[in-house]
């Protein structure tokens, strides 16, 4: 049933059709939320629609733009920073989960892709065909292409094969007025003009609405194996990190978690890690299968002559198993307290055995809770601020630490975000990391694509 009516909602029924533009209180509030684990502002906007391919999304774009429409771009909604969620009750959700169809030029090693198509599924697929899409964001199983593209989402094997941005050969994006950009092309190498697309990857929604992404594909690894090194003290893990990458081996994927994080892990699912351990490495390594052997091996002399305790895979079943630390930490945390701000800033890694300790000194001055984990390879550190929902003055502490976190990331040359994007919850912190003359310029870039504010507005910059 349609609740809702006003001319540019007729409009859009009418270039779209009924079916492709739903307005009950249920789709609209169903379409309202992302994972963002803290508060946000929210509203219901007036419709969700869905459309089918790229022709509806111009019609879409021409009428929104026609009648001041907002437009709420969304791919699965597993964003952490409040990117899909519509702030505007007068605005429309765009949701393209009908928009998940997917071509594979195995001759050329590249993909052509609506912007619905769930990132899992593509990555299966491709594998099967010998070829490989290695951007690995925690959510690949649910969260979509489009919505990777729009955050530049990455995840443990960025270290090795970089984020989303290094797969995106070409786009195709509908931006102000319904006009189509294609940018790219489906080749490797292209210097012709300003190079839209990269600049269009992780404009979360902000520039226009991806139609169609072509991505590079490369040749799958044929072997994979973990380990697991555990150490007494941390400053021994950083020089671990820098043997190994100095020593000609480039793993895969190398995570990092803290005292606290094994000691949540171990409460909350017990795999029998010693309780006095003061941080945790996992290794993964890719490759032939000869060289992965080896290579494994060289990397547990080096870690043993650290004095780290090393523990490798010998089968896929004990690689899950030992992967499980890692992966049953975002429950884990959930069960210590009722409420998480998970910031995932960035350092040069050389940093991190100055940054650590500084992270822990922002916890106790606010008397917080802090865990931290992440992708320690490329700096990039998850630091999970705990507190008690409804416990207001632990909140705000909370918050006050973020923002100390924030400075310090930055004061060591680094990044407010490495992976969850800006969204809702980090534009304040935008303008820290540009400097005024950097923020004037991203603004004018927006002004370019979209002078009517109409491409998720309220995200990322502030106008
Ligand atoms: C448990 C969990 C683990 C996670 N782990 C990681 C991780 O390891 N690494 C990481 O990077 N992120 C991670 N995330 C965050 C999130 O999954 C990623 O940001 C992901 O890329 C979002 O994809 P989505 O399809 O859910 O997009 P949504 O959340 O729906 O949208 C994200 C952004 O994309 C925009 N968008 C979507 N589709 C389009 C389109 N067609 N055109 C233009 N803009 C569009 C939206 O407007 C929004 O700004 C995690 C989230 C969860 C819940």
């Amino acid at each position: 049933m349609n609740l809702v009516s006003s001319d540019g909602l007729d409009k859009l029924r009418k270039a779209l059709g009924e079916r492709k533009v739903k307005t009950s209180l249920p789709d609209r509030k169903l379409y309202s939320y992302d994972a963002t684990p803290i508060p946000i502002e929210r509203k219901t906007p007036l419709a969700v629609v869905f459309p089918e391919n790229k022709q509806d999304v111009i019609k879409l774009v021409e009428v929104c733009y026609e009648e001041n429409i907002p437009v709420f771009p969304r791919g699965a909604g597993s964003g952490l920073t409040g990117g899909a969620v519509p702030t505007d009750e007068r605005g429309v959700v765009v949701s393209f989960e009908r928009m998940d169809k997917f071509t594979v030029d195995v001759d050329n090693a590249t993909a052509t892709v609506q912007p619905g198509v769930i990132t899992a599924d593509f990555q299966a697929y491709v594998e099967k065909l010998g070829l490989f899409y290695p951007p690995d964001p925690s959510s690949f199983k649910y969260s979509t292409i489009g919505g990777n593209v729009a955050e530049n989402a990455g995840g443990p094997r960025c270290l090795k094969y970089g984020t989303t941005r290094e797969y995106v050969l070409g786009l195709e994006t509908v931006i102000k007025e319904g006009k189509v950009v294609r940018s790219g092309r489906p080749v490797l190498k292209d210097v012709a003009g300003y190079d839209i697309t990269r600049l269009l990857v992780g404009s979360e929604g902000t520039l226009g609405l991806f139609t169609e992404i072509t991505l590079k594909l490369i040749p799958r690894p044929k072997a994979r194996k973990t380990a697991l090194a555990l150490f007494d003290d941390l400053k021994t893990v950083g020089k671990a990190v820098n043997a190994i990458l100095l020593s000609g081996i480039f793993p895969s994927a190398l995570e990092f978690m803290d005292e606290d994080a094994i000691r949540a892990v171990e409460q909350y699912k017990p795999s029998g890690l010693p309780k006095g351990a003061k941080a945790l490495l996992l290794i993964e390594l890719d490759g032939h299968p000869c060289a992965v052997e080896e290579e494994l091996s060289e990397v547990r002399s080096l870690l043993e002559s650290l004095g780290a305790k090393v523990k490798v895979a010998k089968d896929e079943e004990e690689e899950q198993r030992l992967w499980s630390v890692r992966k049953n930490l975002g429950p884990a945390l959930s069960h210590l307290r009722s409420g998480k701000i998970n910031e995932d800033i960035v350092v040069p890694r050389s940093y991190l055995p100055e940054v650590l300790p500084r992270i822990r000194d922002i916890a106790k001055k606010w008397g917080l809770l802090v865990v931290v984990f992440g992708h320690i390879g490329d700096g990039n550190l998850h630091v999970n601020l705990l507190y008690d929902k409804g416990n207001e003055e632990e909140e705000r502490k909370a918050e006050r630490a973020v923002d100390e976190v924030f400075e310090l990331a930055l004061r060591f040359n680094g990044s407010i975000t490495g992976e969850h994007g800006v969204g809702l919850t980090k534009k304040k912190f935008l303008r820290w990391q540009f400097g005024d003359a950097g923020y004037e310029l991203l603004l004018g870039i927006k002004r370019v694509f979209d002078p009517k504010n109409l491409f998720n507005p309220g995200k990322l910059i502030e106008i």
